[in-house]
């Protein structure tokens, strides 16, 4: 097939389908052709990139020039970026077709895909359940296949669980690895850009292009970016797996947590050793988080202030007013809340008792797991408590919400890499595994993935 075929393919049931799954916000069928044709002439001229003509669809928090990137929110709504994030360059260069963006909760700040602004997203799987978050619309959009992968973010398991929900394998590398250039800022300490795909090894070949050192990001870091898929069918005999035992706690649905230890049986069939290990800090990282996520977004989100672009307030009074009806009519509740809860943590009578110690409690958190891999190589665990839940079922309770994560977000507080793959199925809905790997180990967990699958 010619990459025009294969784009025009995926355009053809974005068109069809995606009126129920509203997986994207925007579609970009005639800049995707073009591409797709430019494509086509590199192929034919050979000695194209591997993913050369190869359609995707980009998250809608990674600037786009020309095309809108409205990170799900009314306040970017009418934002045109007048440049590309760091990936989405690095896709052009490999001649890599955009299909559109992607939906997404509001600034990336969800697990459900229920805050955008543009309506929730529904799972392919069980259309009255959610797609996870708040990658959902790029995990909808591949698990329908609207599109062969698509990128994502993940600041505390925005990559994971949504795959975990959707059958998906999705990688979030280790902080660092990937450029944030370009992607929307939600908290900057912890976002990692990655991707979603059905398979490890499409994983490995993204990620290939989508790493790199990039100058323009100062917590990029420069090493050399290895052929992921040459090791993807490495035997895994004598790999030593961790499993921490307060990922099996109260909490965990037990169907899921029959599946996760299906998962440990067949991993010691392909030669792996099984050691129980304690990551004794586990619950300290959603509180830890809860209070580090929202100080970071609080500060990243003081730049959409109705003036420099973005969402504008009509016949303000005076400045004050401009900024004040701007934000207030510009963000959506879950929004507003994390800056609520981020300024008041950073203010000056209540950072030493929140914002510090909870750095404090990181460090910790980090340790943990720097203590565990002297004596394992991956770590392996549910990556959600339980499977995709219905719309509505928790959304009007945060704190039941963010317990969604509590697997995901020690990874995001200790920089490392964390990979989810499917491994089974509760009520006909899918069930992720997730691995967890050593610092630049992303080699090492696809590995662990593609042999899995
Ligand atoms: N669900 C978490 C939150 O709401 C993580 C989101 C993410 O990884 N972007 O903050």
């Amino acid at each position: 097939f010619s990459s025009v075929e294969v784009t025009q393919h995926y355009l053809d049931r974005i068109a069809r389908l995606d009126k129920t799954y509203n997986s994207y916000i925007t579609t970009t069928p005639a800049l995707a052709l073009a591409q797709a044709s430019a494509a086509d002439k590199r192929l034919a001229a050979g000695n194209a990139p591997a993913l050369c003509g190869v359609p995707i669809a980009h998250k809608d928090i990674f600037c786009t020039i020309g095309v809108r990137t409205s990170c799900a929110s009314k306040m970017l709504d009418n934002f045109i970026a007048p440049y590309n994030a760091t990936i989405v360059e690095n896709y052009l260069d490999s001649g890599v077709v955009m299909l559109g963006k992607t939906n997404m909760d509001e600034f990336a700040m969800g697990s459900s895909n229920e805050t955008s602004y543009y309506g929730p997203v529904k799972n392919p799987w069980a259309t009255d359940c959610v797609p996870g978050g708040s990658s959902g619309g790029s995990a909808a959009a591949v698990a329908a296949h609207l599109a062969p992968a698509a990128t994502a973010s993940d600041t505390g398991g925005s990559i994971r669980q949504p795959a975990a929900h959707c059958g998906l394998t999705g990688i979030k590398p280790t902080y660092g690895r990937v450029s944030r250039w370009g992607m929307i800022a939600f908290a900057s300490s912890l976002d990692q850009a990655g991707i979603l795909s059905r398979t490890a090894e499409d994983a490995a070949i993204l990620l290939n292009d989508m790493a790199s050192y990039d100058t323009k990001d100062s917590t990029s870091v420069d090493r050399e970016v290895p052929d992921y898929t040459a090791t993807l069918n490495d035997s895994l005999k004598g790999l030593r797996i961790g499993v921490p035992k307060e990922y099996f706690g109260e909490g965990l649905n037990p169907q899921t947590a029959a599946h996760v230890e299906a998962a440990i049986k067949v991993y010691e069939s392909l030669g792996a050793t099984i050691h129980s290990i304690s990551l004794p800090h586990t619950n300290l990282s959603v509180p830890a988080y809860y209070v580090i996520a929202p100080a970071e977004c609080s500060a990243n989100l003081s730049r959409m202030d109705g003036v420099r672009y973005g969402h504008r307030c009509e016949n303000p009074k005076d400045l004050n007013d401009l900024y004040m009806r701007s934000r207030s009519e510009g963000f959506g509740d879950e929004v507003k809340r994390r800056i609520l809860v981020g300024a008041y943590a950073l203010s000056a009578g209540y950072y030493d008792a929140y914002y510090s110690k909870a750095q404090k409690v990181r460090r910790l958190i980090k340790q943990d797991f720097v203590d565990a891999f002297q004596s394992v190589d991956v770590i392996l665990g549910p990556t959600s408590p339980s499977p995709a839940f219905q719309f509505g079922s928790k959304s009007k309770d945060p704190v039941a919400m963010y317990l969604e994560d509590i697997y995901t977000i020690a990874t995001n507080l200790a920089g490392l890499p964390g990979l989810s793959i499917p491994c089974g199925f509760v009520d006909s809905k899918p069930v992720g595994l997730q691995l967890i790997g050593n610092f630049f180990a992303e080699a090492q967990l696809l590995n662990a993935a593609h042999q899995f699958q």
